[in-house]
C-alpha cells in the first residue's frame, strides 16, 4: 500500500488543510493501492503562496545552475526507475516491460534532455538597437492526466523549471503515485523551497482554484477536450497564458504503394499501445478501397498478437484500461460501432474471457467505417481501431483532416519523399513518416481542437518564457 497523507509545498512535507483523501485503484485488480490527500483551495492558497515568493530568486539564477538541478533530478529517476515503472504498472495498468522503457524511461531522458539544453538555450539576442530578453514568465500551474503521468509531468516540470519558472503541479487523481516520487527526487536534490509544489486533489476543486488564482500566471494543461475548454474559460477572467495539449483522432493514411504488412502492423501496434489510452493513438486506418480485404486480414492477425492479461506478466502485451468508467465508456463506443452499421472484424462489447477481475476491454477492429461516423470522430481511448477505405489521395487527405482534433498521425509509402508530401497537407501537429518514432527534441501539440501550444525539445522551453525588448541608445559616433 502506497499511502501518502503530505503534500509538498514550500520545501516541506505538509499536512493538508482538509482531511479527505483519495483511494487510487489497481486496474487490474480493482484492489486499493494506496491513498492520496484530497487537496482544497486552501492548499492552493499556500502553494502558490510559496511559489510566488520563491520566483525571483529562481528565475534569476544561471542556466546553468538550474540544469544542474535538473541533472540531478534526472539521477534522482534512473535511481527508482524499477519503482517507478512498477508504481505506474499499478496505477494505469500498462505491462510492466512497456512501463519501464516508456512510463519511466521517458520522464528520465526528459529530465536529461532539459539538463542538456539549458546551458546552451539563448535566453537573450541583440535585434538592432534593441536586446531582446528571454525570461521566465512565473508561476506556473501544471495539470496533468494519468495515461502517461510521470511523462507528461516532466514535459511540463523539466521546461518550467529549465525558463526559470516556479511551479505547482496538480497530477491525475486517477494515477497520482508517480508524483510523489517525482516529490521525493526533487526534495532529495535540493531545489530551493517554493520552486515545486505538489497538491493532489480532484480537477473541479484543486485543478480550477490554480486555473482561477490570480498569482498564476500560466497554466499548462494536459486532459480532454472538454476540461481544456472550460480551463480556457476560466484562466481568460486574469488573462493567463494557457497551453494546453488535449485529445486526439489521429490518422494513419497507408497509401496504394506502401508495405502494406508493415504499415498495418505498425498502425494496429500505435493504436493499441497503453490499451489505447494514447492520445497519439492512430485510431483510423485509412486504406485504398481496392486493398480493403488485404488491410483488414492484416489488422485482425495483428490485433490476435495482443494478449489481454496481467500487466505484471512478461508475456501480457495488453493490460486493462484505467479505470471502470474507462471500460464502460469504450465498450459504450463498441456498442456503438456496432448499431452505426461497422463491421466488427475483432473483439467486440462483451467482458473478456478468464478475466473476472480488472477493467478489461477486448482489442476490437472495425471495418469499412464511415468517416463521419461516431467511431471515426470521437476520442475512444480504448484498443479501437477503425478501417476507413478512401478512393484517391485526396479523399484520403480530407477524410485524414475531417476531424475537429489534429494531434498526430501517419503515412506510410514505398517511398519517403511520397509520404512527405502527403504529410505536409495534413492538419496535424506531428506525422510518423514510414514508422518514424517519437522524437523529445521535436514539438509535440495539436492543431484545431487538440490544443494550443508545443512541448518538448525547445519548443516546450519557449512556452515558458516571455520576451522583453530593452530599447538601447546607441553609442553616439566619434
Ligand atoms: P481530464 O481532462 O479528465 O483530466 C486531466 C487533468 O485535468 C486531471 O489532473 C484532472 O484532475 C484535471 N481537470 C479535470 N477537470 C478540470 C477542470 N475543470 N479544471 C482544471 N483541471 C481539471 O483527462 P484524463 O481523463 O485525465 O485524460 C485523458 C484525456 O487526456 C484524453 O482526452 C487524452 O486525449 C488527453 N491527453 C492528451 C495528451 C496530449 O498531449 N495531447 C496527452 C495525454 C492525454
Amino acid at each position: 500500500m502506497q499511502n501518502h497523507d503530505q503534500l509538498y509545498i514550500n520545501g516541506q512535507w505538509l499536512t493538508p488543510a482538509g482531511r479527505q483523501t483519495i483511494a487510487v485503484i489497481n486496474p487490474a485488480t480493482e484492489a486499493v493501492i494506496g491513498h492520496i490527500p484530497e487537496g482544497t483551495e486552501a492548499d492552493v492558497e499556500a502553494a502558490v503562496a510559496a511559489a510566488r515568493s520563491a520566483h525571483p530568486a529562481w528565475s534569476r539564477t544561471t542556466p546553468d545552475e538550474r540544469a544542474a538541478f535538473l541533472a540531478k533530478i534526472q539521477e534522482g529517476l534512473m535511481a527508482r526507475m524499477d519503482e517507478i515503472a512498477r508504481t505506474i504498472t499499478g496505477e494505469v495498468g500498462m505491462p510492466l516491460k512497456l512501463s519501464t522503457r516508456i512510463q519511466a524511461g521517458s520522464p528520465i531522458a526528459i529530465f536529461g534532455l532539459y539538463a542538456k539544453m539549458t546551458g546552451a538555450f539563448k535566453f537573450e539576442e541583440q535585434v538592432g538597437h534593441s536586446l531582446v530578453l528571454r525570461e521566465a514568465i512565473g508561476v506556473a500551474a501544471l495539470i496533468t492526466p494519468w495515461n502517461y503521468p510521470l511523462h507528461q509531468i516532466a514535459a511540463k516540470v523539466a521546461p518550467a523549471l529549465a525558463a526559470g519558472c516556479t511551479v505547482v503541479l496538480k497530477p491525475s487523481e486517477v494515477a497520482p503515485l508517480n508524483a510523489f516520487i517525482l516529490a521525493e527526487v526533487i526534495a532529495a536534490a535540493g531545489l530551493p523551497a517554493g520552486v515545486f509544489n505538489l497538491v493532489t486533489g480532484f480537477g473541479a476543486a484543486v485543478g480550477e482554484a490554480l486555473v482561477r488564482h490570480p498569482e498564476v500566471d500560466m497554466v499548462s494543461f494536459t486532459g480532454s477536450t472538454r476540461a481544456g475548454k472550460r480551463v480556457s474559460e476560466l484562466a481568460a477572467q486574469s488573462v493567463k497564458r494557457v497551453s494546453l495539449e488535449l485529445g486526439g483522432k489521429s490518422a494513419a493514411v497507408i497509401l496504394d504503394d506502401a508495405d502494406f504488412a508493415s504499415a498495418v502492423k505498425g498502425t494496429v501496434n500505435a493504436c493499441f499501445l497503453n490499451s489505447g489510452q494514447t492520445c497519439t493513438a492512430h485510431t483510423r486506418m485509412l486504406v485504398p478501397e481496392s486493398r480493403y480485404a488485404e488491410a483488414a486480414q492484416l489488422a485482425v492477425a495483428a490485433a490476435q498478437a495482443f494478449t489481454l492479461g496481467d500487466p505484471m506478466s512478461d508475456t501480457t502485451r495488453l493490460g486493462p484500461l484505467a479505470s471502470a468508467a474507462q471500460r464502460e465508456k469504450v465498450r459504450e463506443y463498441i456498442n456503438m460501432g456496432i448499431q452505426e452499421g461497422a463491421e466488427c472484424l475483432y473483439g467486440g462489447a462483451e467482458a473478456p474471457e478468464g478475466l473476472a477481475l480488472g477493467y478489461y476491454v477486448k482489442p476490437t477492429i472495425f471495418g469499412r467505417v464511415a468517416p463521419g461516423s461516431t467511431i471515426a470522430q470521437e476520442e475512444i481511448f480504448g484498443p479501437v481501431l477503425a478501417i476507413i477505405t478512401y478512393r484517391d489521395e485526396e479523399e484520403a487527405i480530407a477524410i485524414a483532416n475531417g476531424t475537429l482534433y489534429g494531434l498526430a498521425g501517419a503515412v506510410w509509402s514505398g517511398s519517403d519523399a511520397h509520404a512527405v508530401k502527403v504529410a505536409r497537407q495534413l492538419r496535424t501537429g506531428q506525422v510518423d513518416i514510414n514508422g518514424g518514432a517519437f522524437n523529445i527534441q521535436a514539438p509535440f501539440g495539436g492543431y484545431k481542437q487538440s490544443g494550443n501550444g508545443r512541448e518538448l525539445g525547445k519548443y516546450g522551453l519557449e512556452e515558458f518564457l516571455e520576451y522583453k525588448a530593452l530599447q538601447l541608445k546607441p553609442a553616439k559616433a566619434g
